[in-house]
């Protein structure tokens, strides 16, 4: 399990052309409440102005049965959210709307613009007001820019002085719109309902509760206008510019099991990793068994490759939120206590290997070790299906700080002794990458390798409105 420490980002969801769209929109963001639990909202409209309710909390927490009724229109979109820019205030919650001169907008964003803060500074040099702390709102200021009105592509125009990560929805008087960035790093899919609705979501788990086809992806760079009259593709770069970088972490970690995403399934890639681990670090044992849930598909690759059996070690309550998104250190200590109980059963006299996601902080995965020391384990034998994470995410994954990452400042077997176990592999990351098979798939493995799809900087932070100042290759 990744570290509390560790924060999800956001997740959109979209209809367009529906009685039920906002009933919709309310489904696709509660199967993506995995993405972000601090708030959550919905925006709708038909001929009249924009109807808008957001609020904090938990999907279900922020909208009933009545508040759907009074947003009822043929036309939605909605954003659960984890704030990776900007504090965690009701202020920040999205989607924004506005007024401008052409009327009104919604924006809905998941990622992380690395270049807001220095767009802001510019606006606000020249008198512009925010209204939020959030980076997004710099797309509306750069919407309303008079010299950008006049363009036919408006937004593939405004959307190219963007750098970072974004995917968007956009809800306008006369259309919808989808956007991806270049380079891919956050996944967005368009879907039909019957009756011919367009939908979009961040994953395909969303499309399947509301029983949508999956059409295809927002490719990286194209922009996806949604009317009346059906879809139209435009390109914030010319098709070809950029490598696609595709965030490796949704497949490790962030993406729910059942979706696919980046055109795999993230069950069957999670598998193929705990698979390829053991064939790298093999070990012996009486039983795998996985710290829960999300590597569950790894310790079960584990256990197929190496014949030891998968055992339940831990039970989880399903009526605790995901402890990472909790706020405060104590809340989420608290959580996670509360969240998993060990089986004692299993463990008891027992040689285990422990299967893992991640490991940021290593505090987490510690606390479940010893957890499991404590329950009688006679050998814990701890294998992370990914490798070490070293460097920081700029582009909307809220890793801690490079000094509180574990890996940064300790060698493998330090963190071996820190975590107390009989012995420690990660995946490597050749082998990581060896199981995300799409022949014309490219992946962001910064966090691993250090390898950054842009050119970094140094750390920038007078604002607050983000932590690092990136500049893009040409
Ligand atoms: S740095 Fe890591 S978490 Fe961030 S986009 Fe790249 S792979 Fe994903």
């Amino acid at each position: 399990m990744v570290s509390p420490s560790v924060k999800h980002h956001c997740g959109l969801f979209g209809v367009y052309g529906h009685p039920d769209a906002v009933h919709l929109t309310y489904l696709g963001l509660y199967a993506q409440q995995h993405r972000g639990q601090e708030s959550a909202g919905i925006c709708s409209r038909n001929d009249g102005p924009i109807c808008r309710r957001a609020g904090m909390g938990l999907v279900t927490e922020v909208f009933n049965r009545r508040i759907l009724e009074e947003l009822r229109n043929p036309i939605a979109i909605g954003h659960v959210r984890y704030s990776t820019t900007g504090s965690c205030h009701d202020v920040n919650t999205q989607p924004l709307v506005v007024n401008y001169s052409r009327g009104q907008v919604a924006v809905a964003h998941n990622g992380n613009l690395i270049n807001a803060r220095l767009l802001r500074n510019e606006y606000e040099e020249h008198g512009a007001i925010f209204n939020t702390t959030s980076d997004t709102e710099v797309i509306v200021h750069l919407l309303a820019k008079p010299g950008h009105l006049d363009k036919d592509n408006d937004v593939p125009h405004v959307l190219s002085h963007l750098q970072g990560a974004y995917a968007l929805l956009l809800l306008f008087g006369d259309r919808m719109i989808a956007a991806r960035d270049p380079f891919g790093l956050r996944p967005l899919v368009l879907g039909r309902v019957a009756g011919g609705a367009i939908v979009v979501a961040s994953e395909t788990c969303a499309l399947d509760i509301v029983d949508a086809e999956f059409v295809r992806e927002v490719l990286p760079g194209e922009v996806v206008t949604i009317t009346d009259g059906g879809l139209r593709s435009q390109w914030i770069v010319p098709e070809g510019t950029y490598r696609p970088a595709y965030c490796i972490f949704e497949q490790v970690y962030f993406a729910n099991p059942a979706s696919d995403v980046f055109g795999e399934n993230v069950h069957r890639v999670r598998r193929a990793m705990g698979a390829q681990l053991a064939r790298e670090a093999p070990v012996e044992a009486d039983a795998v068994i996985p710290i829960p849930n999300c590597a569950r598909c790894a310790a079960l690759g584990y256990a197929q490759v190496s014949g030891i059996p998968y055992e339940r070690g831990f039970t989880t309550s399903h009526y605790v939120g995901r402890s990472f998104i909790m706020p405060e250190q104590g809340q989420r200590d608290m959580v996670v206590k509360m969240k998993l109980s060990v089986i004692k059963d299993s463990v008891k006299d027992r040689r285990l290997i422990v299967v893992e996601d991640s490991v940021v902080r290593g505090t987490t995965t510690r606390g479940k070790i010893g957890a499991l020391r404590k329950a009688g384990a006679k050998e814990i034998h701890l294998r992370v299906a990914s490798p070490p994470i070293r460097h920081p995410c700029y582009f909307g994954i809220d890793f801690p700080t490079p000094e509180e990452l574990i890996a940064s400042r300790r060698s493998v077997e330090e963190i071996r002794n820190y975590l107390e176990v009989d012995s420690l592999h990660y995946l490597s990351l050749d082998g990581m990458l060896s199981c995300v098979k799409h022949p014309d798939r490219h992946y962001c493995t910064a966090c691993f390798s250090g390898k950054y799809p842009m050119e970094v900087n140094h750390p920038v932070s007078k604002l607050g409105l983000e932590r690092y100042q990136l500049k893009m290759f040409e």
